[in-house]
């Protein structure tokens, strides 16, 4: 049979923290704040809405101040979310209470991941954006190089190639001149072409003569005895106008007739004229006309006609690109530009990454959040849930029973300590140290990340320096040439042959002096800021990880200062609950003590009892285990017996020594007469 007795809470119990309160706060303040709910209620009112206030604008800033938004939507956004903020601390226990909670859990788990995205941000910040910066200096760095080299050759063969540009200029620029002299030649030339190829001089209708061959010298010959007839039919003709002209005037001198007519008979004598004819025969035989003319002819009309023809010149330039050694178009102009958008790109990458890297801490602010929340929810909710500290509350209930000679808990069993978290006690709990564990192995997986890519930067930026040290070349570009051809003489021939090659006839000399030194990297090692932000993050996630286990008590703190009866009630459960453990684990030793008896001698009592003669006593409580200092054991006044108790459980059997009590002695029901039930009000 079970007592339930229901027990009146004393409201006025006094935790720890209500204690430190009453030593440090002024008298006022801690009044106000251990104060009744329907105590002070407008300052209350007020003071809730600034802490209302305060926290909406701290979370307000840790929510969103990564979040990109105009000025005036984050303004309307963050003026909105601090007035419900106010209402929320204004009316709410349980929002001020959720607030003060997101400080031990910014310290525990959710704190770490903010802290690693932290370190991830360093990283990127620190060597991930070295490496990017020294091999895209190296990377330049060989662009501005083989641009070098680029440029060089191109001096070197302008340097070879300027003579033959400057003859093919020279000609290019003499083209003119060749063509008015070219030309005047062929006009020259053309009177006598005209003389030999026109067709002036004899009756072009008679074809006679043509037909009689078709080489020039056939034709000429033709030509110029056709002239010859024709030159004697004109004669001919010119005298009988002359006898014509001579007759009338004649006639018209003597007006006589018939006298006139024979005076003037002679001026009929015009047939004379005929006589001419006689040239006709030495025109066809003897014309002079060389054998050889119209060869000659047609071999100066051809080479005059080429002569104005020919000169023409047209320089025609061609380039032609090849491809390049490196797979590339290196020898372009825009390599450098090529790489430096190639190394744009992976920037915009990285930037990306480092935009989801700030949007990722908003949200591990928003998970800090919502877990103070449910924190409270589920203290408020689950009489279970993280129920397992002694409390102070938990300790004057133990006290109090105690001096009522009624079942007590504390000093716990070795067994139940497992069991329970002391908050008083700076030792790390089994179940804590688990936590523990996993966020160090979190940090140090971390640290050997950092420690890789730190490593990775650092060898980089020595290979890059010592590439520095050791290209550094100096170029010495120097030539020299001098040519002088004379070429002598007057003619034409020899006037062309001056210009063009007279166009070699140049000097030069280089000198060019260059080196590569703008061309070196410049290598960047990290700076001390750098390393500090690396290894500041993670040396702080390594003490949050001890931390947590204090942090995670302090919740429970803050969370009984806000909900007080909720924390007697929890405080009761867990008494109640650890009572009947107690009770049922006592009942279970003691069947065991029955069985077992302690009647017989073991070697470990045989050793126990010589020590004892040495002046040692060792004593274990036989229900509990637990080592008794010799004096504070309870040891059985039955002889022979040798159980020896620790004085809680042989107040909790009773005061009866079941290893040798008869079993018809036994009453299970008085042993169950003191168990209570406590209720709260
Ligand atoms: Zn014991
Ligand atoms: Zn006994």
């Amino acid at each position: 049979m079970i007592n339930l007795i229901t027990y009146r809470v004393c409201v006025c119990f006094v935790t720890a923290l209500e204690r430190i309160s009453r030593w440090v706060l002024p008298d006022f303040a801690h009044r106000f704040l251990f104060s009744r709910s329907q105590e002070f209620p407008v300052a209350r009112f007020f003071l809730g809405a600034l802490f209302g206030a305060l926290s909406g604008a701290g979370l307000f800033l840790g929510l969103f101040h990564n979040v990109s938004m105009t000025s005036v939507n984050r303004l309307l956004a963050g003026y909105a979310f601090v007035a419900v903020c106010i209402l929320g601390g204004a009316f709410s226990s349980y929002f001020r209470c959720s607030v003060l909670l997101i400080f031990p859990s910014m310290l525990g788990s959710r704190g770490r991941a903010y802290l690693m995205l932290f370190v991830l941000y360093g990283l990127y910040r620190g060597p991930i954006a070295n490496i990017h910066r020294n091999v895209q200096d190296v990377a330049f760095s060989m662009g501005c190089n083989i641009e070098l080299q680029i440029k060089h050759s191109k001096v070197m063969w302008r340097e070879v190639m300027e003579p033959f540009m400057q003859v093919v200029q020279g000609i290019v620029e003499d083209n003119g001149e060749f063509q008015d002299e070219a030309k005047s030649v062929s006009r020259k030339f053309q009177s006598i072409r005209d003389e030999v190829m026109g067709q002036y001089g004899y009756d072009s209708m008679e074809q006679g003569p043509v037909a009689a061959g078709n080489s020039t010298q056939d034709l000429y010959a033709a030509k110029t005895m056709m002239r010859c007839d024709n030159v004697v039919e004109q004669g001919i003709e010119r005298c009988r106008e002359w006898f014509e002209v001579k007759w009338q005037d004649c006639m018209d001198a003597i007006k006589a007739p018939v006298i006139n007519h024979i005076l003037c008979v002679s001026m009929r004598f015009h047939f004379l004229c005929d006589i001419m004819r006689v040239m006709k025969p030495w025109c066809r035989e003897d014309i002079p006309v060389e054998g050889n003319f119209g060869q000659t002819f047609d071999k100066l009309n051809f080479s005059i006609d080429a002569l104005s023809r020919e000169f023409s010149t047209n320089v025609v330039l061609q380039e032609e690109e090849q491809q390049s050694v490196f797979g590339v178009s290196a020898l372009r102009e825009d390599f450098t530009e090529g790489l430096s958008k190639a190394f744009e790109e992976t920037k915009v990458i990285l930037d990306q990454f480092l935009g989801l890297i700030q949007l990722l801490l908003s949200c591990t602010f928003i998970t800090i959040f919502t877990s103070a929340f449910g924190y409270a929810r589920q203290y408020t909710q689950d009489i279970r849930f993280d129920n397992i500290y002694i409390t102070t509350y938990f300790r004057q209930i133990d006290a109090r029973r105690k001096r009522a000679d009624k079942r007590y808990l504390l000093p716990l069993k070795k067994a139940e300590r497992g069991l329970f978290i002391n908050p008083r006690s700076l030792s790390i709990h089994p179940s804590e140290l688990k936590l523990v564990m996993a966020g160090l192995l979190q940090v140090v997986s971390l640290a050997v990340f950092v420690c890789v890519l730190l490593a990775v930067d650092m060898v980089l930026h020595h290979i890059f320096d010592i590439i520095r040290r050791h290209t550094f070349t100096k170029f010495s570009l120097t030539s020299s040439h001098h040519i002088d051809i004379n070429v002598g003489g007057q003619s034409m021939m020899a006037k062309l042959l001056r210009k063009t090659i007279g166009a070699f006839n140049t000097s030069s000399n280089l000198d060019m002096q260059s080196s590569n030194q703008h061309c070196l990297p410049q290598p960047r090692a990290l700076t001390i800021e750098d390393y500090l932000w690396s290894f500041v993050p993670l040396l702080m996630m390594a003490l949050m990880c001890c931390l947590q286990v204090y942090s995670n008590r302090l919740r429970r703190v803050i969370a009984a200062f806000y909900f007080p009866k909720r924390e007697k009630r929890r405080a009761l459960f867990l008494y109640n609950l650890q009572i009947q453990r107690r009770i049922s684990y006592t009942k279970r030793q003691r069947t065991r003590l029955m069985q077992l008896g302690t009647g017989e001698k073991t070697v470990l009592s045989g050793v126990l009892s010589r020590l004892e003669r040495l002046g040692c006593r060792l004593r274990w409580c036989c229900v509990c285990g637990e080592r008794q200092r010799g004096d504070r054991a309870v040891e059985c006044t039955v002889p022979g017996c040798q159980a020896a108790y620790c004085p809680q459980c042989w107040r909790d059997l009773g005061r009866i020594c079941y290893a040798c009590v008869p079993t018809s002695n036994w009453d299970p029901v008085e042993s169950c007469s003191d168990t209570d039930m406590y209720y709260v009000h």
